[in-house]
């Protein structure tokens, strides 16, 4: 039987494991914190999951191909991990909306043009400060992220699957395993694990993330009346009231360096303030609302915005899975069976996944 050790429990390693579980293979899963945890990108409370990405129909498609893996992870573990509140996006993107539209479309997945008059009685909570139509896509919503990577592993452990809490250093479990695959699934990790190779091909940020409470007896911040949205002018996106946790509300642009091991996971007043600013713009009514939490997590960002999937140099067995860039999570389920062709198969990875040749600029994935 052949064997693979892979190392992080986030949603890109889970998923591979997962992936090559299903073709037979024996698996020991690694992580030095535990699936899914407070310190790792997938230790968020949730994630949208939309197919709109501009021109870039591979992500539209593999969003597309993973929402119906994630639902069968939600019959088979019988709890709530996807939540349909279609995603709204507002103006500001430049060509964006209209090249989504135009993918989706040849892509068979349906969106709706909201034209400006109409708005404000569709969506009563939101405001738009721009001038064209917004764009809406009905069958995006939201995975509740831990939950979801939490609940994967643990059947990935009911189905035989060896799940350790340990530290892993790259170059004795290279040199200690035998024949074995190795996977590289760390997120944030990747620059100080593997640095020869990924100390600037990975660029951890600090992102902030804020959850408002909704005005009582108001239900028009629930999943059932509040869409996802994206907000280009301002770089912010924010989600509905969900489980009565509150409004969530981030910014998109990227944030400082950040270590994910140590880093100050707390937020300041001046952060606070800018947020507020935004939401006066796009949610007005809850521009004075209470703080009801916070939470500090990362993105790990290639150049291009790009995902890393990818062979090490040099290491015929040895695979690096990462670089989701503030949009890798919703991938997951095709993360997966792509990295479990790849590994069976040897092919190389599509030019916009390899370690090589990405540009030297830094720019993001929308
Ligand atoms: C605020 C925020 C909002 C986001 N919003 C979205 C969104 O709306 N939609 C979307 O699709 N994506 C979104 N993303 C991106 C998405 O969450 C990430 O791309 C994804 O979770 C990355 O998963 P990962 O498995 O690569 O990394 P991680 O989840 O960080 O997992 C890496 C794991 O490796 C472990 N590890 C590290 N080093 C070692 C070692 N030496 N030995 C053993 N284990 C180790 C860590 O403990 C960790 O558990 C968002 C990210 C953030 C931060």
């Amino acid at each position: 039987m052949q064997r693979a050790t892979i190392v992080g429990a986030g949603v890109f390693g889970s998923w591979i494991a997962h992936a090559l579980k299903e073709r037979g293979w024996k698996i020991t899963l690694v992580d030095q914190h535990g699936p899914a945890n407070a310190r790792a990108s997938s230790g968020g409370e949730t994630r949208i999951i939309r197919a709109a990405y501009g021109r870039l129909a591979i992500y539209s498609q593999w969003a597309r191909e993973s929402l119906p893996s994630w639902l069968e992870l939600e019959d088979r573990v019988g709890q709530q991990l996807f939540v349909k509140t279609g995603a709204l996006f507002l103006s500001g993107g430049g060509a964006w909306l209209e090249d989504t539209a135009a993918t989706l479309e040849a892509n068979t997945i349906r969106t709706e043009w909201i034209p400006r008059r109409d708005f404000s009685r569709r969506f009563p909570q939101l405001q738009d400060a721009g001038t064209s139509d917004a764009l809406f896509e009905p069958d995006a919503g939201v995975l509740f992220a831990r939950r979801a990577v939490q609940a994967l592993v643990a059947t990935l452990a009911d189905d035989g699957i060896r799940i350790v809490q340990a530290q892993a250093d790259a170059k004795t479990l290279i040199e200690e395993s035998d024949d074995e695959v190795i996977v590289f699934a760390v997120g944030a990790w990747l620059p100080s694990l593997l640095p020869e190779v990924l100390g600037d091909g990975i660029m951890p940020t600090r992102q902030e993330v804020f959850f408002f409470g909704t005005p009582p007896g108001d239900a028009r911040f629930g999943p059932d009346q509040m869409p996802a949205w994206v907000a280009f002018d301002d770089g912010i996106y924010g989600l509905p009231d969900l489980e009565h946790r509150g409004v969530k509300v981030a910014f998109d642009a990227h944030g400082p360096p950040a270590d994910p091991e140590t880093m100050d996971r707390s937020v300041d007043a001046a952060s606070i303030a800018r947020v507020r600013e935004v939401l006066q713009r796009h949610l007005p009514a809850l521009a004075g609302a209470p703080l009801l939490e916070t939470r500090v997590c990362q993105y790990e960002n290639t150049a291009d915005g790009h995902l890393l999937l990818d062979q090490l140099p040099g290491q015929d067995r040895v695979w690096i899975a990462g670089g989701g860039s503030g949009h890798g999570f919703k991938h997951g389920p095709a993360i997966g069976r792509y990295m479990a062709d790849m590994i069976e198969t040897r092919r190389d990875p599509e030019p916009a996944f390899q370690l090589a040749g990405r540009p030297p600029r830094q720019r993001a994935v929308y």
